[in-house]
Parts: C-alpha cells; sequence; structure tokens
C-alpha cells in the first residue's frame, strides 16, 4: 500500500541528493579555479614541456562526460591535460536509431557533432587542455594505449575506459560506421529495405526490436512482422506491468509474437527462417535486435581477472578496475559492471562524473573518494509502441510507475539530444572534425 509513496520518497531523496553532490563539486571546484586565477596572477607560469596525459578511450555518452567534466574542472596551469581517442567522427544518439531505420528523412540527426559538449575553449586547437584523436586504441599498457593502424603510444598517468558495448553489433542497435556519411547510408538501405520488404521478421524482444517492429507495423500496417523473442515475455529484463504495456502495443498494432523460442538460422532460398522448434516462418527480411555485448577486450588483455562473467569491467565503488596494480585505470558506462539493474545514459552519466572527480583529486595527489551507487531512478526507460505511441517506465524490483504518451515528433528526442551536447539542432558545419588529429 505505501510502496508508491515510498518509492517516490526516495526518488526525490535520491534526486536531492545527486544535485547537492554536483553542487558541492562545482563550487569546490570553481574555488579552486578562483584561487588560482588569483595565486597565478602573481606568479608567473610556468607549463612543463611534456604535459602529463589523462587518456579517455572511446567518446559516447560515458567517455564524452568524463572529458567534458574533467576539462571543466581542470586547473589552467595543471600539468595534465585530457586525450580523448575516438573512432567515430560524430556522435552516435543510439535512442533514436531503431525509429530512424524506419522513419526516412531523419537519419542524419543520429549523428551529432561532436566538440560542443566540451567546455568553450577546451581543445587544444583553441588553446585549452583537451586533445582530441580520431582513431581506435587497439591495446593498453600500465602506462600508455597503443594506436591501431599506427601503433602510435599515447603515455597516460590516468585512464578511462568507456568503450562501451555493442562495437561490433549492427543497426538498428549500433552503426557499424566510423563515418557520418557511411552511417547515413547504411540507415537508408535499412529503411529501404524495410519498405520492400513483405514478411519481416525481428530477432529480440528488447527495447531494440519492440521499437523497431511496432514503428515498422505503424508505418507499413499491410506487411506482415512477426517479433521472435526466446524469453517467456518481450521485455523481460524489466517490471512486470511494462511487459504487459509491451505487449499489449505489439498486439494492437497486429504483430505477431512467439515468445521461449529463437532463429537458429534463415533460410533465404526458400524464404523462411528456422526456428528451434522447427517451426519455418516466411521472411524476406531479417533484422537482429538481439542484446549487446561488452567491449572490455582492452582490459582482458591486461588484467583477465577484471573481467565479470558478462564480459563487463569489474569495477570498486569509485570505478578504479578491481585490479589493486592498476590503481590508475577507471571504467565507466555500458562496459563496466556496476550492478546497475538496466546501463543506460543516465547511469553511464552518473558513472563518468564519479570518474572524473576521483581523476581530477588524482591530478592533486588525493586518494578517489567518490562512489557509484547504482540507483533504481537511473533505470527509467521510455519505450515507443509505434510511430504515435510510448510507455514510460520507472521502478524497483517491487513496484513500478507506467505512463502512457501520445508522441507528436517522429524524430523524438532528437533536437533536445543535440541541444544537450552543445550542438544547434540539426546544424553540422564539420568545424570540429578540422580541428582534431589523427595522432597526438
Ligand atoms: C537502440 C538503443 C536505444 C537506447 N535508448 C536509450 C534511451 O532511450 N535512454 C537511455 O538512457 N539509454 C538508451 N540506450 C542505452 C545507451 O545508448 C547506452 O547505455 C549508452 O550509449 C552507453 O554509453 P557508453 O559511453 O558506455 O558506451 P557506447 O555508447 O557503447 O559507446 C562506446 C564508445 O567507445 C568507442 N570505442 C569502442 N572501442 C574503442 C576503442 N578501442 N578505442 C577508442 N574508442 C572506442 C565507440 O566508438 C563508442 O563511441 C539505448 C541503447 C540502444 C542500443
Amino acid at each position: 500500500m505505501f510502496e508508491k509513496p515510498l518509492l517516490v520518497i526516495n526518488g526525490v531523496g535520491f534526486g536531492l541528493s545527486v544535485v547537492l553532490s554536483m553542487l558541492r563539486h562545482s563550487l569546490s571546484f570553481r574555488l579552486k579555479l578562483l584561487l588560482h586565477s588569483i595565486s597565478s596572477s602573481s606568479q608567473s607560469s610556468s607549463t612543463p614541456e611534456k604535459p602529463r596525459n589523462i587518456v579517455i578511450v572511446g567518446a559516447s555518452i560515458a567517455g564524452y562526460t568524463a572529458a567534458r567534466t574533467i576539462a571543466q574542472y581542470l586547473l589552467p596551469g595543471s600539468p595534465y591535460r585530457v586525450v580523448v581517442v575516438e573512432p567515430r567522427d560524430h556522435f552516435h544518439f543510439t535512442w533514436v536509431l531503431p525509429r530512424f531505420c524506419v522513419a526516412e528523412g531523419h537519419e542524419h540527426k543520429a549523428f551529432i557533432p561532436y566538440g560542443g559538449y566540451l567546455p568553450a575553449g577546451s581543445l587544444e586547437a583553441d588553446g585549452g587542455k583537451v586533445a582530441w584523436v580520431r582513431g581506435r586504441v587497439a591495446r593498453i599498457s600500465r602506462d600508455a594505449v597503443t594506436l591501431e593502424g599506427s601503433g602510435e603510444q599515447i603515455p597516460y598517468e590516468f585512464l578511462v575506459v568507456a568503450t562501451g558495448s555493442g562495437a561490433a553489433d549492427s543497426l538498428p542497435s549500433r552503426v557499424p560506421a566510423g563515418d557520418k556519411a557511411e552511417g547515413v547510408e547504411l540507415m537508408r538501405q535499412m529503411q529501404r529495405r524495410i519498405k520492400e520488404a513483405k514478411d519481416l521478421v525481428v530477432v529480440g524482444g528488447g527495447a531494440a526490436g519492440v521499437e523497431l517492429a511496432t514503428d515498422a507495423k505503424s508505418k507499413y500496417p499491410e506487411k506482415k512482422v512477426t517479433l521472435v523473442h526466446s524469453r517467456a515475455a518481450v521485455m523481460h529484463r524489466f517490471g512486470p506491468r511494462l511487459q504487459a504495456a509491451a505487449l499489449d502495443g505489439i498486439k494492437e498494432l497486429g504483430i505477431d509474437v512467439i515468445t521461449g523460442d529463437r532463429v537458429v538460422s534463415e533460410d533465404k532460398e526458400k524464404g523462411v527462417a528456422v526456428l528451434k522448434s522447427g517451426k519455418e516462418i516466411v521472411c524476406d527480411f531479417l533484422i537482429n535486435c538481439t542484446g549487446q555485448r561488452p567491449d572490455s577486450k582492452l582490459i582482458a588483455q591486461l588484467s583477465p581477472s577484471s573481467i565479470s562473467e558478462s564480459g563487463h569491467i569489474l569495477t570498486k565503488p569509485t570505478l578504479q578496475v578491481q585490479d589493486d596494480s592498476l590503481p590508475n585505470i577507471y571504467a565507466c558506462g555500458d562496459v563496466s559492471e556496476t550492478n546497475t539493474t538496466h546501463p543506460n545514459s543516465r547511469s553511464a552519466m552518473r558513472q563518468a562524473v564519479v570518474c572524473a572527480y576521483n581523476i581530477l583529486s588524482g591530478t592533486e595527489g588525493k586518494k578517489p573518494k567518490d562512489t557509484y551507487e547504482p540507483h533504481w531512478l537511473d533505470g527509467v526507460i521510455k519505450l515507443t509502441l509505434g510511430l504515435d505511441k510510448s510507455v514510460s517506465n520507472v521502478g524497483n524490483e517491487k513496484t513500478e510507475f507506467i505512463f502512457s504518451i501520445k508522441e507528436k515528433d517522429e524524430a523524438l528526442m532528437a533536437a533536445g539530444a543535440w541541444h544537450k551536447l552543445g550542438a544547434k539542432p540539426f546544424e553540422d558545419d564539420g568545424s570540429f572534425l578540422s580541428k582534431i588529429k589523427a595522432k597526438i
């Protein structure tokens, strides 16, 4: 009876504690910046010849947030700088990928120009303390990362591994392309194939599969759409109310749902998808929306014992890797194991901020003291159920809230994400790319 009010009180308390912690850190860092500017105006500053690197591997929501937070508070005279290594030329906004694989004309909106989320003037090209390398880290050692291709080594004093999940995955969960132009083309191909298909089979009843199947059926009601999910219920990782709402939305649209079975092969000549049970479903386009895997191989090579059974990087509450011999390596976002029930962008951002605060303390010779505690409120999810409907859901293992929403914007929250990441929707002049490097 009291579960819901208690949940609300708990949620409000958590929200307040997050805001207070941010304020506390912001005040403390701003005070340091002020004291620094006063003292440095009376002293001549000496910049060391070789800056000490804080290397951030991966600049999706976790790595980009860590880079932004460190850049925001690194003292101007600090011997440290941030070095971001990221192979993509744009930030990939995952939330809209299933939608933009179906709805045409929005695909460019999933690629948000980098740069605007960093504090103004913080790129090295602008005289600041962030070096941005377009590249991929092939391996890491205890004191350097090695870039793929060039083999260039970048030494580090602090390292943030934010390589996420799904690097090897394909649309609609991830865009398997480093270039925006190629990514846009891949999405258009997917739209065309969906448009031309008569019998669509969607594999995986998690968020990506449910959103893609419902969007496709909602846009093309004449098509036969079948959703196959290996578990007993779609959205099985979430609470029963969201599972039921998702199933209702799917059925209302007339999608066939097969649960407790899995697609084992596709016979393209016969035009069927073959299920484990032996059943065959007519299929002229099969879309795989099954789960993503954490991309933890960099740490797996260096510290195999720091990898969980699920392939995530085991972390301490401070988000240092769970290996006492690697105190300067942090992991955050989808790649890390933090006991977060539904890892998502919110939990990734909170973790990134904790990593950033701890590294900033480290640059002053202090021990890390900020910790990350998972909270159910991070797990809030908005699930689209066709082009004009969505349900939002949040809760813990005991109770959950669910809200149905009538959607008006086919591009969903793309414009909001551009704003949040400091970019004007949907202007992209490529100026950031002209400032970054292929090597240090
Ligand atoms: C279809 C879909 C919809 C989603 N919707 C929502 C939503 O509505 N709300 C929400 O909160 N969350 C949502 N999520 C989850 C959210 O996208 C992830 O939680 C979030 O992207 C995790 O961010 P991350 O930075 O940890 O990793 P990722 O986003 O996985 O990014 C990892 C980054 O690391 C880079 N990288 C990888 N390997 C290397 C390397 N060796 N060297 C250099 N760089 C490397 C990659 O290029 C990439 O930029 C959704 C996810 C999907 C797939």
